[in-house]
This record gives C-alpha cells, structure tokens and sequence, in this order.
C-alpha cells in the first residue's frame, strides 16, 4: 500500500497542554509564519486529482495521512469539511486515516451518511494525559468510527489505558517522554501495523 500525505488545510489552534510545543508551529516560526492562520493548501483536491488518460493519480489502495499540518476537526475548516467528506467518499477504494483532539466535535460534523463508520476510514483520539484521556477516550469510544486507535503523542506523564482498551481499540505512541520509566507506557501500537491491518479489508 502506498502512503502519502494530503493536507487539504494548514494551521490549527492550540487546545490542550500537548499543543505547548506543535510541531506545525514549530516548522511555522522557522518561515516565519502564523500557524493559527488555517489556511485552504492548494493541493485540497488531492485524492481525485487525475493524469492525462484520465485515471486517478493515486491508485486504488492508497493510503492518505490526512490532515497531518492541522487537526481535521479545527473549528476553522467546517465550511470545507462537506467538501473533504465528498472526496473521502468518493475515494472509498484507498483509506484515509486522521488524528484528532477534538474528537467531541466528530459526531456533529459527520456525513449524512456515515452510518456506523466508513470502512476506509481510520480515526485516531490523541491524549497526552490522565485528565485528556479520561475526558476524550469515552466520547471516542461511543463514536461510530470503523477503525480506531488511541495515540499518546506527546506522552506528558504516565497514562492509564487499561479500562479504555478493547478489541476494538488499539493504543500508540510517536512520542515518548524521555523522563518516563518504560513501564509507565500501557501499550504501545504500531502505526504502520494499523495501516497493514486496513489494508487487508
Ligand atoms: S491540535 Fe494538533 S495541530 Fe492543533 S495545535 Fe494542537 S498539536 Fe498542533
């Protein structure tokens, strides 16, 4: 399965300790730019984006880290969202996989027809401790999402997972806090296991 990135938009709002530190603002401040600005990029069409004798650019199976410089949930994006859902269904045949810390606002910015999920989607909660974990892991949980996962990243303190984790959930970190005792970490996943696992449906 080929993976790519598509960032349909750029710049996010920080919401939450794990936000102090934001790798896009971060890479921002290099160019001197102001990621809260949350900016259409221009490659926003990207999954259907053609080649001359007319078929898709990126084949059937690809698999689109989406929205990777943002937070697909931003509060800045709801009137391009519908747009992103469109392709999103469109491209049923390659799978699209988000993170997001604001997992309260999925269920009121779904489409009509999400059902109990998209199986071509995969949804990752971030919490970066206890209290962000105890707050957005229930909401998680009870969303109809086909394929999710809860990822740790950054790790700011040891974290708990154990009553939050099931069959259908699996836990990953990107980051690990170079202060923690291995043991604090419940679980660790693999990102590229997750996409694997998606590939097979
Ligand atoms: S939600 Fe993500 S992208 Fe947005 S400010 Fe926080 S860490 Fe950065």
């Amino acid at each position: 399965m080929k993976a790519i990135d598509w960032n349909p938009w750029h710049g996010c709002h920080k919401k939450s300790e794990g936000c102090l530190n934001c790798y896009v603002y971060r890479h921002d401040s290099r160019y001197e730019k102001d990621a809260s600005l949350v900016v259409q990029n221009k490659d926003f069409r990207k999954p259907l984006q053609k080649m001359k004798n007319g078929s898709y650019k990126y084949p059937s199976k690809t698999l689109f880290y989406t929205c990777f410089t943002s937070d697909f949930l931003v509060e800045d994006a709801d009137e391009w969202r519908e747009e992103v859902w469109n392709m999103i269904r469109e491209r049923s045949d390659c799978h699209f996989l988000f993170l997001t810390k604001r997992i309260e606002r999925l269920s009121s910015h779904l489409p009509s027809d999400w059902g109990d999920g998209w199986d071509h989607v995969s949804i990752g909660c971030t919490c970066e401790n206890q209290n962000r974990a105890d707050e957005r892991l229930p909401i998680f949980l009870s969303s109809p999402i086909k394929h999710r996962f809860i990822i740790c990243e950054p790790l700011l303190a040891a974290i708990d997972l154990e009553k939050y984790l099931s069959k259908k959930s699996i836990a990953l970190s990107l980051g690990v806090n170079r202060e923690m005792k291995p043991e604090s970490v419940i679980l660790i996943g693999l990102f590229l296991f997750i996409a694997k696992q998606n590939g097979k449906k």
